[in-house]
């Protein structure tokens, strides 16, 4: 993939230069930060700024032994990235996948920096993972890999400095282990408020109400701020998804209950298709019980082509980064591309939708409902409160409704599109802040 012909590129090359680093315009983390400081360039913020912006503060490695069940040892590696807390302490989801890599756990964190500042949460940027694939352990070496990479991270992380919450191939019992094992170590004067280390727990162990759902909650609350204004209504339309765990699922079955019609989703098992509709209910009750979409009775399986090329108007990818590249943009035919997952569209799949018309809503909008309701999990922890479903949700729409505003808003300011938008009003939300605090000394 060529992407150099950009400023976005030539700016990311720049300050590489400085930082003593090479260019590297193939990886994920490269192509982000040079949209990163796209943003930055057309706000003509501090140098010092873009600097702090292009490494993260601490990358953290962790090597952990674990028995296996069978009496065979394994040693696993783990990654803590901690991007920036300028705007308070770090936060980010950990990830449980086979091929996770530094540069992209890197890419992650830093868009935790930038969708807490775009939210105006009082949150920095960070992101977790482990090397493993969590479909391969039993339930009982699962509990004891997440103690022990729990141990491993040791003050790393904790409720006033690094707060992990769940991500692909986690959930809220693997945050339950966590949270158990931390308070486990935590001082008594301290216990109460050392669960709020990680947020995304289970309801009955100061988990928040609405946590589950919240990704896709907001991102519906995105799509009602700025669809009218789209001239679309989200009664009258269709969509397909990539991805159909916690984001795909959750923003499927809350679509279908505002009337759109769910017309193929495709998974790390198959893809399929009904252009009548797909109950999205059915197909969660389905990929529950058997671990995918595939063999879903009342869909035809289709090929990955037939999947990308099906007529929609919003198209969402919720499942991992890149997965929609140029070829891919090609044969998608849709209004409006929603990222529901991180950093799922490539650069030049981007640009090819833009000069197509497609309008792309960028993952640090739509996906913040996570981390927006993990935050409210955070304050309720501190509080020993518990909030009613109805409170976080009304609490989420004011989130992502301002959210919205304030991309369309800068949007408007700058000229540019929707990603240079967003990333511009968090950048600028953290220099504001660098401006008051100073940078320390
Ligand atoms: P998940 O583990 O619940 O689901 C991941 C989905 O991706 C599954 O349906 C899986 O089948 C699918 N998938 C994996 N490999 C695939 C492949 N090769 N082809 C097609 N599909 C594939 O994860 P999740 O929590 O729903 O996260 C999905 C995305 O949303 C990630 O980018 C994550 O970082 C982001 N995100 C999640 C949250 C959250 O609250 N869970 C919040 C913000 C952003």
């Amino acid at each position: 993939m060529d992407n150099c012909d950009t400023t976005a590129c030539q700016s990311a090359r720049e300050i590489f230069k400085e930082l003593e680093e090479i260019y590297d315009e193939h990886n994920l983390y490269f192509q982000t930060i040079g949209s990163v400081l796209e943003a930055a360039n057309a706000l003509e913020v501090p140098q010092r700024l873009k600097l702090m912006l292009t490494q993260p503060k601490n990358e953290i490695m962790v090597h952990c032994p674990v028995e296996m069940d069978d009496g065979t040892w394994q040693l696993l590696k783990a990654y803590r990235v901690q991007h920036n807390n300028v705007l308070g302490p770090y936060k980010g989801g950990i990830r449980y996948h086979p091929e996770v890599k530094l540069d992209e756990v890197k890419t992650l964190a830093l868009l935790m920096t930038m969708k807490c500042a775009l939210a105006r949460l009082p949150f920095g940027g960070a992101k977790g993972a482990l090397r493993i694939d969590p479909r391969e352990f039993s339930k009982d070496e699962l509990m004891r890999v997440t103690r022990r990479m729990t141990s491993a991270l040791g003050d790393n992380i904790g409720p006033d400095y690094d707060i992990p919450a769940p991500d692909v191939g986690t959930n809220a019992q693997v945050m339950a282990w966590m949270a158990d094992t931390y308070i486990n170590f935590a001082e008594s004067s301290s216990k109460v408020t050392a669960r709020g280390v990680v947020t995304g727990k289970p309801l009955e162990f100061g988990g928040s109400a609405g946590r589950e759902k919240a990704t896709g909650q907001g991102l519906v609350y995105v799509l009602d701020a700025l669809l009218p204004g789209m001239d679309i209504e989200l009664d009258k339309v269709s969509c397909s998804l990539i991805g159909y765990g916690n984001v795909g699922s959750w923003t499927a079955r809350l679509l279908q209950k505002r009337g759109t019609t769910l017309k193929a989703v495709m998974d790390h098992t198959g893809a399929i298709l009904n252009t009548n509709g797909i109950d999205a209910e059915a197909l969660a009750t389905h990929v529950q019980a058997t671990g995918g979409v595939k063999d879903f009775a009342d869909a035809q399986a289709v090929d990955e082509a037939a999947f990308y090329s099906t007529p929609v108007d919003l198209f969402i990818p919720a499942a991992l980064e890149q997965m929609v590249d140029l070829e891919h943009a090609k044969r998608i035919q849709c209004r409006v591309l929603v990222e529901g997952a991180n950093a799922p569209t490539t650069p030049l799949a981007e640009r090819y939708l833009l000069d197509k018309g497609v309008e792309v809503l960028p993952a640090i909008l739509c996906n913040a409902g996570g981390v927006t309701v993990s935050y409210f999990e955070w304050k309720q922890n501190r509080q020993s409160e518990t909030w009613d479903e109805e409170v976080v949700d009304k609490l989420l729409k004011t989130t992502m409704t301002r959210s919205a505003e304030r991309v369309l808003e800068m949007s408007e300011r700058l000229g540019c599109n929707m990603r240079i938008a967003s990333y511009a009003s968090a950048i600028e939300h953290i220099d504001n802040v660098y401006e008051l605090r100073g940078v320390f000394p």
